[in-house]
């Protein structure tokens, strides 16, 4: 039988002639220390790498219907016609087959000099990769091959495909999975009455068949997993996760917390104070956060409203709980005009009650800092209010009591855990978290199985619905017109600045010319600048000027996104927005349809746009709800990016799809609260947990 070729590796690419030449570099690093990359570490991790798709090479289709398939990936056999190496401009083999259809080229950029010889011509090849229709007709570029007889035997199952790393060919990658699943303990980790009741296959047969599917296999529940082999997996994965987050909430709730029970002066008086009344669902979670801190264990909520709903004063109410309650409260906001903005607002209302209110962020003065940090340490005030300033080692606090996280899936893990550690020794503060991006439930639920979710789903009353309309930007002239206009009727207007990831200094540049440019355009009107750049009293400035209405066109780089509050802004032009995400697209937009006013938003595109961008736009203009948004924001790019500094950790979900396993989850929570309640089925949760999360389980617990 003639081997099956594998594509070279770019290390031997450069020595094309001399096939010898990778035999050292792969002793350099042995077998292990590769797979330990992939963080396959035991004979269990390998068991459970699972393939991540399967080839199909049982089917060859004939040139003719490859090529009328174009872009796909297809597999087809016929005879090597022509044979040369050409320089166009790089050393290149070039191949061509025929199989009585059509006739077919193969390019190669590496080659060894042995594949010139193995493809000579009249040799029989089976070749598998997309075909494209190039320049000089159907082509495949670097695609498996096989040397066969003809009539040669196809293979009668898929071809697993594994997740591999460098100098981890998928040959390499299968034999090391076959010689763990010789060696490991392949006992059932659940119980089979469980599993019967689940309805759920055994482990090992499941396993063995995703990694050797046999030949009758339904590839095509295979394929997208919805095969039961899979939900098996899937469920055990989830189930892993949920124990592990249900211990360590069970953990977390053996420590104390300082019961904050008193509803006393301060709170009655702020909430009278108030120049507005709750919504109904501000009360509503407003009585869940009493409820929960009043208890002596800590809270843990995430408090959800969509931008706008009003999460703030929630936030501050329970802070005067706290204070009542004879405790420090801190709140963290992630950037400092967001946490200058809530210094203001939250000192104002409180401050005439006498509480002293701190101000913390990176930018004051050592003196100042150290002064802020004093009256945090005595105790004397009793709200700080800052940036992430606030969890610096050289900050103590008299008595935390309460941590505020604004914003909070913009700071990482490590910088929530910091704050929430900020208590007494004994004492865990409790932990309300806010968030204007939401998480959708399933990923709550499966990352956060220990967090408590209160959502306000009501915006205060009397504003009026943003109207968004997608701008070619050719179209730029009749755009400042209606800023123009909108400024005339006494509005104000954010223009925001084109997102370039790859240079800050680019984008600093975009939004100073495209100021110059603006106020070139609107010399009747005051036209401001607002970046990342300006020193903190500056950007200071321009906010109050801004806030004050002295200003009515306020040109900005993605600094404003969260939190900024100005109701009288009721228009706003993001340019370039096909380069921001929805959830980004949704918090700028958010800044305005706060006030009565009627507001429009208009994403200005250039074309052509991609697919993703253009569903993007088009779900932006669809609906302003921050819920849905996140729902096909999620259906757009997976889950990774909701999840910020978790994503880091092994231990997100391999297997389970949180879109379509969502009753998965359901169970696996169910089952995992049974089995955690019950001390007899402790050897079921340690050898579960073992086998799936290995050491790993320390990234849950955060
Ligand atoms: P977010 O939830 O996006 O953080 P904010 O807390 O910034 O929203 O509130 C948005 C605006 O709505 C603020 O100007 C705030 O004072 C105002 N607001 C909050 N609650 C109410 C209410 N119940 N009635 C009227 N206005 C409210
Ligand atoms: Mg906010």
């Amino acid at each position: 039988m003639p081997p099956e070729a594998a594509p070279p590796s770019p290390a031997a690419a450069k020595k094309p002639a001399k096939k010898k030449a990778a035999a050292p570099a792969k002793k350099a690093v042995p077998l292990e220390a590769k797979l330990a990359r992939l963080g396959l570490r035991t004979d269990m991790d390998l068991v459970l790498h699972l393939p991540m798709r399967y080839e199909d090479e049982t089917q060859v289709v004939t040139i003719q219907e490859a090529c009328l398939h174009g872009g796909e990936t297809s597999q087809v056999e016929g005879i090597v016609t022509k044979n040369e190496i050409a320089y166009k401009p790089r050393r290149q083999l070039l191949v061509h087959i025929d199989d009585g259809t059509g006739d077919l080229q193969l390019r190669f950029m590496n080659f060894y000099g042995s594949q010139v010889k193995q493809l000579a011509e009249g040799t029989r090849v089976r070749a598998r990769g997309e075909l494209k229709h190039g320049f000089f007709g159907a082509e495949m570029v670097h695609p498996h091959y096989k040397i066969v007889n003809a009539g040669a035997p196809l293979p009668t199952s898929l071809t697993p495909v594994y997740p591999a790393g460098e100098g981890l060919p998928q040959h390499v990658m299968r034999k090391a999975i076959a010689d763990a699943m010789k060696r490991v303990d392949w006992t059932d980790t659940l119980p089979p009455r469980l599993l019967e009741r689940l309805e759920l296959d055994n482990f090992e047969p499941s396993v063995r068949l995703l990694h050797n599917p046999p030949p009758d296999v339904d590839t095509y529940t295979l394929l997208d997993r919805s095969h039961p082999a899979w939900t098996r997996m899937k469920f055990d994965e989830l189930l892993a996760q949920q124990l592990s987050l249900k211990r360590a909430q069970k953990a977390r709730r053996a420590k104390g917390s300082p019961p904050l029970s008193v509803i006393g002066e301060l709170s009655a008086q702020f909430q009278q104070a108030l120049p507005f009344k709750l919504t109904g669902a501000q009360q509503r979670v407003l009585d869940e956060i009493r409820a929960d801190i009043s208890q002596p264990f800590p809270m843990q909520r995430l408090l959800q409203g969509d931008v706008g709903a009003g999460k703030t004063v929630v936030a501050a109410l329970a802070a005067a709980q706290a204070i009542d309650s004879g405790y420090q409260a801190a709140l963290m906001a992630p950037t400092e005009i967001l946490a200058d903005q809530h210094f203001r607002k939250i000192a104002a209302w409180m401050e005439p009650l006498g509480v002293k209110v701190a101000w913390l962020t990176g930018s004051l003065t050592k003196k100042n800092k150290a002064a802020a940090t004093q009256l945090v340490e005595t105790g004397e005030a009793r709200l700080v209010i800052g940036t992430h300033a606030i969890i610096q080692d050289t900050v103590q606090f008299a008595n935390l009591g309460l941590v505020i996280v604004d914003e909070q899936h913009r700071f990482g893990v490590g910088q929530r855990l910091t704050l929430r550690n900020k208590g007494n020794e004994n004492a865990v503060p409790h932990q309300l978290m806010m968030s204007a991006t939401p998480i959708p439930r399933t990923l709550a639920m499966t990352y956060y199985a220990d967090l408590e979710v209160s959502v306000i789903d009501e915006l205060p009353p009397g504003r009026s619905p943003i109207v968004t309309r997608a701008i070619d930007q050719n179209r730029r002239d009749e755009v400042i017109e209606r800023v123009h206009a909108a400024a005339l009727e006494g509005r104000q207007v954010y223009w925001v600045c084109p997102l370039i990831e790859e240079s800050e200094a680019l984008q600093l540049q975009t939004a100073t010319e495209t100021h110059a440019l603006l106020a070139e355009a609107l010399p009747d009107l005051n036209v401001g600048l607002v970046h990342g750049k300006l020193k903190p009293a500056e950007k200071q400035a321009v906010m109050d000027a801004f806030a004050a209405n002295d200003m009515q066109v306020l040109v900005a780089t993605t600094v404003i996104e969260v939190g900024v509050d100005v109701p009288n802004a009721s228009l706003m032009v993001i340019e370039h927005a096909e380069r921001f995400g929805l959830s980004q697209l949704h918090q700028l937009r958010g800044r305005v349809g706060r006030g009565s006013a009627a507001s429009v938003c208009l994403l200005l595109y250039q074309s052509p746009l991609g697919g993703v961008a253009k569903q993007r736009l088009m779900t932006m203009r669809e609906t302003t709800d921050g819920f849905e948004i996140a729902r096909r924001d999620l259906e757009i790019r997976g889950p990774g990016e909701f999840l910020g500094a978790r994503q880091s950790g092994q231990a997100m979900l391999r297997f389970a799809d949180l879109e379509t396993d969502t009753w998965l989850v359901d169970r696996a929570r169910d089952v995992a609260s049974a089995l955690l309640k019950d001390e007899k089925y402790l050897p079921v949760v340690e050898g579960h947990l073992e086998r799936w999360l290995g050491g790993r389980e320390e990234f849950l617990k955060v």
